[in-house]
């Protein structure tokens, strides 16, 4: 039973979060139907039936959203050296972290949960540039070789 209550309480902090309720099932288990209803209860509308993106190189297009995801990626990093938590509650901790120091970022929820699946598999790499010594997201951009996007020089 108290499982079952973790697993609901989980839910509704990652339904509060607009994390997509794909997700949500995945990390709890709790039907998708039943949290597509606890979502509409919780805000006021159905759930955006969008898809979740591919992968971190889909989320960087442009200089704004890149330094998002390098952003998001410094707090997941010091979240997870940090966290004896699970996989979820580090992200969640992550998540509040970069919205809290950057409250001007506009990655969702469900994107960071991209981005840390990620990182965790090593398809992208959190650095930082010799030079200036500015945090970079290796191999995290679909179109540019790496660079590091203050001093401009090749990684
Ligand atoms: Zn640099």
């Amino acid at each position: 039973m108290l499982k079952k209550y973790q697993q609901q309480t989980l839910a509704i902090e990652l339904l509060n979060l607009h994390a997509k309720v794909k997700i949500v099932h995945q990390a709890t288990g709790i039907p998708v139907k039943l949290l597509r209803q606890t979502y509409r209860q919780l805000h006021g509308r159905s759930p955006s039936r969008g898809s979740i993106k591919f992968s971190t190189r889909g989320l960087t297009g442009s200089h704004r959203k890149y330094k998002d995801v390098t952003i998001f990626a410094v707090c997941f990093q010091v979240a997870t050296t940090k966290s004896t938590e699970s996989q979820i509650q580090t992200l969640i901790t992550a998540f509040n972290a970069y919205k809290k120091s950057y409250p001007l970022g506009q990655l969702e929820f469900s994107d960071a949960w991209v981005v840390a699946q990620d990182i965790k598999d090593k398809r992208v790499q959190l650095s930082k540039c010799p030079q200036c010594r500015s945090w970079v997201l290796l191999k995290a951009r679909e179109d540019l070789a790496d660079r590091c996007s203050v001093c401009k020089i090749h990684l």
